[in-house]
């Protein structure tokens, strides 16, 4: 493993920073490092350095024994239930991380620095499958998932009705015991949560009978969702307070809902632009012609100018996906592709011969036939 940097070295600040600059420190580079806005190949590793870092240093008690003991002085708090990353968890979980729709960062990080803190639920991750119109119109729909949700019988104490949970007997209420450990550095003081509560610093004498002490009962939830049109395949939309319940009076985690968009057979999408094919014979093509083409608002008039060239893409305005962050609806872009005909009857064919002397070539009926020496003449064209 390469040498640890040093944390404030890690934030960019002095020692005697307050915790406020090493929580604006923070902010800033946890953003500008995130790894789903930052495709630099080491962004996730500093990424996860600069989490590590907050996590130490916006601890009190951690960041003293770090300033004395260095990165030793951390290791009495790993694995105690600290959380190391807290701060970040859930990041690495959703692919598609999209701006319009999240705010990672709007409400600071959580953090656990006491066990017994009040502690937010846990989010939840919903895939919804949408078909490619319902992606570009939006709609408005019902969802229902199973989650934790806090018991209604004891509002989440886990203590039967009438009774109230009292102060931990074994930790006093803090929901950590510590403990002296001996390290290479000398006598370590460690905490670790409280075996008797769990870290909440309650103990419940007797129990809910409805959630058996836990506080938390399993639901089946239901929340609308009004899905933004124009929205893409991979994004995702954050439903705050629709997660799992908290803990020890922590508040409801978020649902994370995230879209899967189905594929159209008759149309492509990057972004807000369309894309979509049209076949026309080599006579529309020649002459011009006005065609009817499909667009997902429904069919619209497309003129198709003489002298049309296979693979020319036209372009009709306001025809894509809407923008979801308010800017122009996108284009529908048509290509056309000349349609050389498979078989001709008889006056076809003479119309053809007549078209190829007009054009001043020649037409020598010779072996695979006169339609074949056409269509070799068409090609050579192009
Ligand atoms: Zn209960
Ligand atoms: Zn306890």
């Amino acid at each position: 493993m390469a040498e640890k940097r040093d944390y404030y070295e890690v934030l960019g600040v002095s020692r005697d920073a307050s915790d406020d600059e090493i929580k604006k420190a923070f902010r800033k580079l946890s953003k500008k490092y995130h790894p789903d806005l930052n495709k630099a190949p080491d962004a996730e590793a500093k990424f996860k350095e600069v989490n590590e870092a907050y996590e130490a240093l916006s601890d009190p008690q951690k960041r003293a024994a770090y300033d004395q003991y260095g990165h030793a002085g951390m290791d009495g708090f790993n694995g105690a239930g600290a959380g190391a990353g807290a701060g970040g968890a859930g990041f690495g979980d959703f692919g598609g991380f999209d701006d319009i729709f999240s705010s990672f960062f709007g409400g600071g990080s959580a953090q656990r620095q006491q066990p017994n803190a009040p502690r937010q639920g846990n989010d939840l991750q919903y895939r919804m499958d949408l078909d490619f119109k319902e992606a570009i119109f939006g709609k408005t729909t019902t969802i229902s998932y199973n989650r934790e949700a806090t018991c209604e019988t004891c509002n989440g104490s886990g203590a039967a009705p009438g009774t109230s949970p009292v102060t931990c007997h074994k930790c006093h209420g803090t929901g950590y015991i510590e403990a002296d450990r001996r390290t290479p550095l000398g006598v370590m003081r460690t905490r670790e949560v409280c075996d008797v509560c769990g870290g909440t610093g309650k103990e419940i004498k007797e129990k809910c009978p409805t959630c058996h002490g836990t506080g938390h009962t399993a639901q089946r939830h239901s929340v609308k969702v009004n899905v933004p049109a124009g929205v893409d395949d991979g994004q995702q939309m954050r439903l705050q307070g629709q997660g799992e319940a908290g803990t020890n009076g922590g508040p409801y985690g978020d649902l994370y809902v995230v879209f899967r968009v189905k594929s159209s057979k008759d149309f492509n999408r990057e972004g807000t632009e369309i894309y979509s094919d049209m076949p026309i014979s080599f006579v529309q093509a020649a002459l011009g012609d006005e065609i009817n083409v499909d667009t997902v608002y429904g069919p619209v008039k497309l003129k198709i100018p003489a002298g049309t060239q296979t693979d020319t893409s036209f372009r009709l305005r306001g025809k894509g996906a809407p923008s979801l962050n308010g800017g122009n609806t996108g284009d529908q872009h048509v290509r056309v592709h000349i349609v050389t005909p498979k078989s001709l009857n008889s006056s076809q064919k003479e119309a053809l011969a007549a078209f190829m002397k007009a054009s001043g070539e020649t037409v020598k009926p010779q072996e695979g036939g006169l339609f074949n020496k056409i269509k070799d003449s068409l090609k050579g064209d192009r």
